[in-house]
């Protein structure tokens, strides 16, 4: 039989469901992540700049002027933070004031 009061028992379950429960939603901290290089094959391929200000809006799919990583709907983390996670560069942080082709309007 088990040396484990059920009372420990139940308190021990306890901690370890409300573990389970923070631990999968956890979302990578921009300050944690490295910054994506512009000269990173993958973000030249998206046309990546840290200064969306330098891309003629006429060349961009959707060609608003006002977009930014920190206004697209790919970007993650933080509003206001200057570097974020973003979900089509996973590991890396992408500028706020960024840009690339891939970038969408948020719902
Ligand atoms: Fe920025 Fe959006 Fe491109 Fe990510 S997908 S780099 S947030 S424009």
């Amino acid at each position: 039989m088990s040396t484990i009061p059920r009372r420990k028992f139940m308190q021990m379950s306890a901690v370890a469901a409300a573990a389970c429960l923070v631990q999968p939603g956890r979302e990578a901290v921009a300050d944690d992540l490295p910054h994506l290089s512009m000269d990173d094959p993958m973000a030249k391929g998206m046309r990546y700049t840290e200064d969306a200000s330098t891309v003629d809006a006429a060349t961009r799919n959707n060609p608003a002027a006002d977009q930014t990583c920190a206004n697209c709907a790919l970007v993650q983390g933080n509003d206001g933070d200057a570097w974020r996670p973003c979900q089509i560069f996973p590991g890396k942080a992408v500028a706020a004031a960024g840009w690339c082709s891939v970038w969408a309007p948020k719902a």
